[in-house]
């Protein structure tokens, strides 16, 4: 990917009222966002000679000014589902993945909003090279369009994203939200609220603020341990953000925005996937309108975890829901390709 010239920004870095804004400063009519918009997030354009019903001055100004093409592809690797993984070469050589995930019932991508993660989750491999940078609002929303113009080769197009992939989502809050917007945006993407969710590892005041943005985003919440010593043995962020107070912000945010949660967990054999934790879940969880969404343990090499055995998950699963906790498995997709949850990774550098 071509170094932007210091003067140079990346157009998707801007909103569709930033960029109305700029089109008028320089004398342009307001409805040229619109198109340049349609273009780059309807018709996947990836150059400006592409924008046929623009002026070529405007054309050619908006060339000298800005900056808009493709990610460099690494790597792309298809899984024997379907499941698609890229890895992306930035402009200063940090590596980002996403996934596009075709199921029976919608197309979902994965997008990172992070180079690498800072929180050191002990099952997890994104955290394993450490932390860079915060994506760019244009580095989230490229890795959009490309899983969407993947997805033309689908039998569904894309549908829904998920922000699951390196990076906490709401350590980088600020980007993250001009991205969904333009996601969500009509003349954007146009991928509906309800259909973009957001994990993190339990940031509580970013969680009291989403419910501000007035958005109907989904949210999930990692929660991986059943008590605060299991989580803090899991996930060291909880030292900061105590299990009771996680579980007590999730509560708040039902409270403002009516919107179910979901609570991810992960089972690891003889860790999280136990009589106790079954125990301890239906006492944290007590009065809570949720879903738990079960994780089977993806393996990372650089930890010793196991995967429980099919009935064992099940059984977790059926005690559970005998507790009146909405509980399903997910299914793990990608694994062959190293594209399922936590297999994401930061450490490509060598390549
Ligand atoms: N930082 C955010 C976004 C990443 S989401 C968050 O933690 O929520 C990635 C999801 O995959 C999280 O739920 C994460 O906990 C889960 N995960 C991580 N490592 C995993 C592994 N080895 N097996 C299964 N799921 C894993």
């Amino acid at each position: 990917m071509i170094k932007p010239a210091s003067d140079q920004r990346d157009i998707r870095d801007l909103s569709f009222e930033e960029l109305e804004a700029h089109l008028s400063s320089i004398g342009e009519k307001a409805f040229r966002a619109t198109q340049i918009f349609e273009w780059i997030y309807q018709k996947n354009a990836w150059s400006f000679d592409a924008m046929a019903n623009l002026p070529k001055e405007l054309r050619e100004r908006l060339k000298a000014e800005f900056l808009l093409q493709p990610n460099t592809i690494a790597e792309k690797m298809i899984s024997s589902e379907g499941t698609t993984k890229f890895l992306f070469d930035l402009h200063d050589h940090e590596k980002i993945e996403s996934v596009l995930i075709p199921t029976a019932t919608r197309t979902t991508a994965c997008i990172s909003t992070q180079a690498g993660c800072k929180f050191g989750c002990k099952f997890c491999a994104s955290g394993i090279g450490g932390w860079s940078r915060n994506l760019t609002c244009a580095e989230i929303v490229t890795q959009v369009l490309h899983v969407k113009e993947e997805s033309l080769k689908h039998e569904r197009p894309l549908s829904n994203i998920v922000f699951m992939g390196t990076g906490e989502p709401l350590d980088n809050f600020d980007n993250l939200f001009k991205a969904i917007r333009i996601i969500n945006a009509p003349n954007g993407i146009g991928i509906g609220a309800r259909h973009i969710t957001i994990s993190t590892v339990g940031l509580v005041p970013r969680i009291k603020e989403l419910a501000k943005q007035n958005l109907q985003i989904e949210l999930a919440i990692s929660l991986h341990g059943f008590d605060n010593e299991s989580r803090n043995l899991l996930m060291p962020v909880n030292r900061k953000y105590p299990f009771d107070e996680l579980v007590d912000a999730c509560r708040e945010h039902f409270k403002q925005t009516k919107r179910q949660i979901t609570f991810e967990y992960i089972l690891i054999k003889d860790v999280t996937c136990t009589d106790k934790a079954v125990e301890s879940l239906k006492k944290a969880f007590k009065g809570i309108v949720c879903k738990m969404n079960l994780i089977p343990y993806n393996p990372v090499s650089e930890f010793g975890h196991k995967t429980p055995s099919r009935e064992e998950m099940f059984r977790f699963r059926d005690q559970l829901e005998d507790a009146g906790i909405h509980a399903t498995i997910r299914t793990p997709r990608g694994r062959d390709v190293a594209a399922a949850c936590g297999q994401l990774r930061h450490a490509h550098k060598e390549k």
